[in-house]
Formats: C-alpha cells, structure tokens, sequence
C-alpha cells in the first residue's frame, strides 16, 4: 500500500522538503474533484483578496517582490494551475 504524501511524518505538509511556495499565478479553470487548493481557497482563504472571487486564474502581481534564501526549495504555484 502506497502511503499518501500528506501524512503526520511531514506534520501536515505536502512535501517535507519544501522550505516555501510561490504562487506568480493562482487558480484554475479545471475543476478537478480531488483538488485541495480550490477547497482551500473556497473556505479557509475564501476571505483573503486572493481568494475572494473564488479560484479563478490570476495573476499576482506582489509575489514578484518575494525573496527566498539560499538554499530554499520553492513549490511554485502550489495554489493554481499554470496550463
Ligand atoms: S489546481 Fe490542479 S488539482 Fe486543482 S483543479 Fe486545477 S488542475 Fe485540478
């Protein structure tokens, strides 16, 4: 049995390796019934600019200002679909 990625191991992270996202873009038009970011969007940040029109594609423009360290590993766009 495959254990799922999600699990107490990396507590409640995707990937235990990655050190921050990057979101340049967020949203989707697809409406995949497995999808956690537009579940997240739609409830928890739904109250957030971001998120208040929903999971529409859009293009964030105050992300381009953030900086990272050295040595981070960066999940772009964990929050969207760029296709
Ligand atoms: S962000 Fe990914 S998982 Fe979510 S609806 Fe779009 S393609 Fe599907």
């Amino acid at each position: 049995m495959i254990e799922h990625s999600l699990n107490k191991k990396t507590n409640g992270k995707m990937f235990n390796i990655v050190t921050a996202t990057w979101n340049p873009i967020s949203g989707c038009l697809y409406n995949c019934n497995y999808c956690w970011a537009r579940d997240l969007a739609t409830t928890k940040l739904k109250n957030s600019h971001r998120y208040s029109k929903g999971f529409k594609p859009s293009l964030n423009e105050t992300e381009f200002r953030s900086k990272f360290g050295k040595g981070e590993l960066i999940f772009v766009s964990d929050m969207g679909d760029m296709l």
